[in-house]
C-alpha cells in the first residue's frame, strides 16, 4: 500500500516540481544521487572505479518534449567524451531510458528514441564502452526490447534488462540468452497490476532464481542486479554449476545502497557494478528508491523534520 502511494507520487509532477527545487530534500537524495552535474558525478566515478565497474545514468524520464529529448542524447554523447578522457572508459558504461529519449512522444516516439540511442551509441563506441538500456514499467516492454534488438544490428553489445516480477520474463530470458547478450536481470521498480506481475515477495523472488537460472545457463552475459543477500548467494551456486568464472558475470548494486556488499564482492574478487544516477532530475528515481524499502522513508523523514 506505502509502497503503491510512493510510486504513484513518483509520477506527480506537481509533487516533483517541488521536490527538486528544494535544498533540504536535496541532502538527503545526495544518498543516492552522485550530484548534480558531470563534473560532480565523473568525480565520485573515478574513485569508485578504482575497485568496481560503474554504469553512470543521467536521470530524467517520461520525456514530453522533443527537443529535451535531444539535448539528453548531446548530454550524454558530452558525458562519454568526458570519460573517455578521464581514460575511465574500460571500467565505466552508461545506462539509458529510453523515455528521456522521447519514446513517450506519441506515434513516433519509438522512432525518436531509438534515434537518439543510436546517437549515445555512436559516442559509446567512440569512447571505447556500452550502453544499458534501462527497463521501465510494462506498457514499456515490447517496445523496448524492440529498440534493443533494433541497436544490437549495429552494437551487439547493448545491454538490456530485463524484470523477474513480470511474469513475462522467463520466456524473454530464453530469447535474449544467446551468445554475447548481455542481460540485467532486477526484480523491478513499478507498481505492476497482478495481471502481468507477480505481487508477493515470494513469488518474485523465485521468479528471479528461475530467471537467473536460465541466463547463466544460457550462452549472455548474466547482469545479477540485486541487493539480496540470498539471491546472491544463489546467483554464486549457479554461475558455479553452470561453468562461468567470475569474469562471465557480473553483480549490479545501486550506488547508495549496501555499500559494505559491495566492497566485500569487490575485495573477494568478483566483478560489481555501481549503477550511479546524477542529474537535476532526481525526483522519480529517488521515490522508487524510498518505495523499495520503508526505512528509507523514516531516514529521509527525519532528516526533513531534523532540518526544519
Ligand atoms: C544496478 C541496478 C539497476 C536497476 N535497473 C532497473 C531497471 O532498469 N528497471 C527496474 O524496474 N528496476 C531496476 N532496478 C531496481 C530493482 O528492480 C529493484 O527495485 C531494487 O534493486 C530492489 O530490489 P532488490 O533486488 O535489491 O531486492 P529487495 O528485496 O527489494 O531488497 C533486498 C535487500 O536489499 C536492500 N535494499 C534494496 N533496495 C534498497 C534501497 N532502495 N535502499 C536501501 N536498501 C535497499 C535491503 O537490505 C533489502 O532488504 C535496478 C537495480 C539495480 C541494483
Amino acid at each position: 500500500m506505502l509502497r503503491a502511494s510512493l510510486i504513484a507520487a513518483s509520477r506527480s509532477r506537481r509533487l516533483r516540481g517541488i521536490a527538486e527545487r528544494s535544498a533540504l530534500v536535496g541532502r538527503v537524495v545526495d544518498r543516492f544521487v552522485a550530484g548534480k552535474d558531470a563534473p560532480t558525478a565523473v568525480a565520485t566515478v573515478r574513485g569508485l572505479a578504482r575497485e568496481r565497474l560503474v554504469t553512470l545514468d543521467l536521470l530524467g524520464e517520461d520525456t514530453r518534449d522533443e527537443r529535451q529529448a535531444e539535448q539528453t542524447a548531446e548530454a550524454y554523447e558530452h558525458l562519454l567524451a568526458r570519460l573517455a578522457d578521464e581514460g575511465l572508459t574500460d571500467r565505466v558504461e552508461v545506462s539509458v531510458k529510453l523515455s528521456a529519449l522521447g519514446q513517450a512522444l506519441g506515434r513516433d516516439g519509438d522512432k525518436i528514441a531509438l534515434d537518439n540511442a543510436r546517437r549515445i551509441c555512436d559516442a559509446a563506441a567512440a569512447a571505447g564502452t556500452t550502453v544499458t538500456v534501462d527497463m521501465e514499467d510494462h506498457t514499456t516492454t515490447d517496445a523496448t526490447l524492440q529498440t534493443v534488438q533494433d541497436l544490437r544490428v549495429d552494437f551487439p553489445w547493448v545491454g538490456a534488462v530485463l524484470q523477474a516480477y513480470l511474469r513475462r520474463t522467463e520466456g524473454d530470458c530464453v530469447a535474449l540468452s544467446g551468445p554475447g547478450s548481455r542481460i540485467r536481470l532486477c526484480k523491478g521498480a513499478y507498481d505492476e497490476p497482478a495481471s502481468v506481475a507477480y505481487r508477493s515477495k515470494q513469488e518474485v523472488d523465485a521468479s528471479y532464481v528461475r530467471c537467473l537460472r536460465i541466463l547463466m545457463n544460457g550462452d549472455g552475459y548474466p547482469m545479477v542486479a540485486t541487493h539480496d543477500p540470498r539471491l546472491i548467494t544463489i546467483a554464486e551456486h549457479l554461475a558455479g554449476q553452470a561453468g562461468r568464472t567470475e569474469f562471465d558475470f557480473e553483480f549490479q548494486m545501486l550506488h547508495g545502497v549496501r555499500e559494505q556488499e559491495q566492497q566485500r564482492l569487490a575485495h573477494a574478487g568478483r566483478r560489481i557494478r555501481c549503477y550511479v544516477p546524477f542529474g537535476s532530475q532526481w525526483y522519480p528515481y529517488f521515490m522508487r528508491r524510498l518505495a523499495e524499502r520503508p526505512a528509507n522513508l523514516a531516514f529521509f523523514l527525519r532528516s526533513f523534520v531534523s532540518t526544519t
